[in-house]
């Protein structure tokens, strides 16, 4: 069966081509998109999403039109998922980590275990920083039954890029479902600044405000350096560990961006994350419905349910016979649940 949509729907950027490649793959069925990215300020096809499509033919050994940077009509036809050896690279500093998430659930399911080395960019604003996919994403994946292991080999920072992450999948793990109804009590929290090629004063003072703002002791406060050649860049990661969840919340250093507004970033996100109820934050919420609807089911709380989080559920319901429903909570957070229609084979 051929699946067409408009990548213009909904928040019509770059997840909406992602989530169909890897539902594309998982399910057999092939995929017709225009309209890529119709609603980015540079649409179609960019180095990162390109990458993703090239990584996403070669394990499922697809038939690809249209795949040219620039494209914004492409269509993809996969065959067997093959696990095994890979190397793809970006060769921009577009973020590795949005490639690795696009082939990471159909090498759960390949015939056999694959290692992928990427290069490109690690630590992007507006992506997934390297540890939020291994502190954050993972550990909830291999909740739901997948072995995966993931390697920051070197930092890739934006615009620099040069960054390198490899990913061990062990194949024949198909996702199963998984209930977060509660993080549980809080198990370690701490911040670092990680930086390269830049003078420590900056993350210094990116540390002294988390220090103002969240009243944290100097044990939970990190100074992250790193060799310069991995620079320049800057990030300042805020982790929580709960029993059952751990969130991992970024700031990202910019030019022309003071080292404090950089640190207030992360800490606004962790505090809205801190006072609430939630198991999800913002962005885990828009990442966890495809492994959840891959599972055939799930359900957790979120802080917010944003325009990502609605376009990626209708993205999936398109492939799959899943419902998402969102109901409010007292708390003022959102239960999202996922619930098969009728019964999906194991992906
Ligand atoms: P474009 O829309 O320009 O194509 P894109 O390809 O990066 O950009 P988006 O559709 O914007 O794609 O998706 C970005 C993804 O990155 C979302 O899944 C979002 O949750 C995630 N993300 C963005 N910032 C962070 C962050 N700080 N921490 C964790 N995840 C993030």
């Amino acid at each position: 069966m051929l699946i067409e949509l408009d990548g213009s729907q909904g928040e019509g950027g770059g997840q909406i081509l992602r989530t169909a490649l890897t539902l594309s793959m998982c399910t057999g069925q092939a995929l017709r998109i225009k309209n890529i990215r119709a609603n980015r300020k540079n649409p179609g096809l960019m180095r990162q999403h390109l990458t993703a499509v090239q990584a996403a033919a070669a394990i499922s050994g697809a038939h690809v039109d249209g795949a040219q940077v620039g494209s914004a009509d492409l269509a993809f036809a996969p065959g067997e998922i093959q696990g095994g050896d890979y190397r793809f690279s970006i060769g921009t500093a577009g973020s590795c980590t949005l490639v690795l998430q696009t082939i990471l659930p159909a090498l759960l399911v390949a015939d056999k275990d694959s290692r992928v080395t990427l290069s490109g960019g690690t630590h992007n604003p507006l992506s997934p920083p390297f540890h939020f996919l291994q502190r954050a994403f993972v550990p909830l994946l291999e909740k739901m039954g997948a072995k995966v292991e993931l390697q920051l080999n070197r930092f890739g920072f934006y615009p620099a890029g040069g960054g390198e992450i490899s990913m061990t999948v062990t194949a024949g793990k198909p996702l199963q479902p998984l209930h977060l109804k509660n993080r549980g009590e809080r198990i370690n929290a701490y911040a670092e600044s990680f930086f390269a090629g830049l003078p420590a004063h900056i993350a210094e003072r990116e540390l002294a405000m988390v220090k103002k703002r969240l009243a944290w002791a100097d044990d939970r406060l990190l100074l992250r350096g790193i060799d310069r050649q991995q620079g320049p860049g800057n990030a300042v990661l805020i982790t929580l560990e709960y029993e059952h969840v751990t969130e991992v919340f970024t700031g990202f250093g910019e030019k022309g961006v003071s080292a404090e507004a950089v640190a207030n970033a992360a800490v606004k996100r962790a505090q809205r994350y801190m006072t609430s109820e939630a198991t999800a934050g913002h962005f885990l919420t828009d990442q966890l419905l495809l492994p959840m609807a891959l599972a055939g089911g799930g359900s957790f709380v979120a802080t917010d349910w944003s325009p990502h989080a609605a376009t990626n559920a209708e993205i999936i319901q398109q492939f799959l016979p899943i419902d998402v429903q969102t109901a409010a909570a007292e708390s003022g957070n959102v239960v999202v649940r996922l619930t098969a229609k009728r019964s999906i084979p194991s992906f």
